[in-house]
């Protein structure tokens, strides 16, 4: 079985040339997933010569996917677009749970290349032993520009993170870690209880967020639980263009949110779409 996530455009041309100059066993099962192939199902399926295709997350189905490895019937898999005697299928849409904890705590990061999930220099300009930790999945708001395909937010329980964190210190040592998700902030309550449990482990961490969705008591919050640096989806610097991509935010909300994290000794880097 070979898997490809192709999250961007930019990607696509990197595993579409994988796969034309690549030597496969004729016994092959070829998947692929992300954001790009969700979106153009169909014409990654024909455009990759590829077996199956699985649109939104894929934790679960490409598990039901190997299930099917002998078979090759995905017809019962929610959530996969097909090729069967030269004709293509689409399933129905896979329902997204409440949350993330029905995940397993901890990625398997072991069956990897170590340099590839523990880094150095890479957390805020220090050269603190990191990883990438992920806390949310999906975005609620609809800039138009972006491609995160997943309206409904996916919080992880604080002690679903906690654990994974704790055995990050035992296994790697690591002293920081870069959240990953979208937008981690948009609901206050997970993101105090959240803090609360990372507050006691003395690690360093960065992570995204909108500038509409903080204020200065979560930030002290944050602060408190070893937030370093937050990344700000700012785009622009012009109220207009910011209409345009459909953003929702102004200038001042903008100027407002750096200077608040700034006043609370977090540092600010931020994203513009040019
Ligand atoms: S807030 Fe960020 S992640 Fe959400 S839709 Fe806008 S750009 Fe995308």
């Amino acid at each position: 079985m070979v898997a490809f996530s192709i999250p961007s455009s930019v990607t696509y041309n990197i595993i579409r040339n994988v796969r034309e100059n690549s030597i496969f066993s004729f016994k092959s099962l070829l998947i692929a997933g992300g954001v790009h192939a969700t979106i153009y199902p169909e014409e990654t399926l024909i455009d990759l010569n590829i077996d199956v295709v699985v649109i939104g997350p894929g934790e679960e189905t490409i598990l039901e996917i190997v299930d099917e490895f002998s078979s090759r019937n995905f017809s019962k898999i929610k959530g996969v677009c097909y090729k069967q005697d030269d004709s293509i299928y689409r399933t129905d849409e896979r329902k997204l749970k409440r949350g993330l904890d029905h995940l397993p705590v901890i990625p398997a990061r072991h069956l990897l290349p170590i340099e590839d999930n523990i880094m150095s220099n890479r957390l805020s300009n220090t050269s603190l032993k990191m990883t990438h930790v992920m806390f949310t999945q999906g975005c609620p708001y609809s800039c138009n520009f972006c491609a995160s395909q997943q309206r409904k937010m996916q919080y992880r329980s604080a002690w679903h993170i906690q654990k994974e964190l704790i055995h990050l210190i035992k296994t790697y040592s690591i002293e920081g870690f870069a959240v990953v998700g979208d937008n981690f902030l948009v609901n206050k309550e997970k993101t105090r209880n959240i803090c609360g449990i990372i507050a006691g482990l003395d690690l360093k961490w960065s992570t995204l967020s909108r500038v509409d969705t903080v204020e200065y008591d979560i930030l002290e919050t944050m602060y408190d639980a070893g937030c370093i640096e937050i990344k700000f989806g700012v785009e622009s610097g012009s109220d207009k263009m910011l209409k345009a991509m459909g953003k929702n935010i102004s200038l001042d909300q903008i100027c407002n949110a750096i200077k608040i994290t700034n006043s609370v000794g977090i540092k600010v880097k931020i994203f513009l779409v040019h």
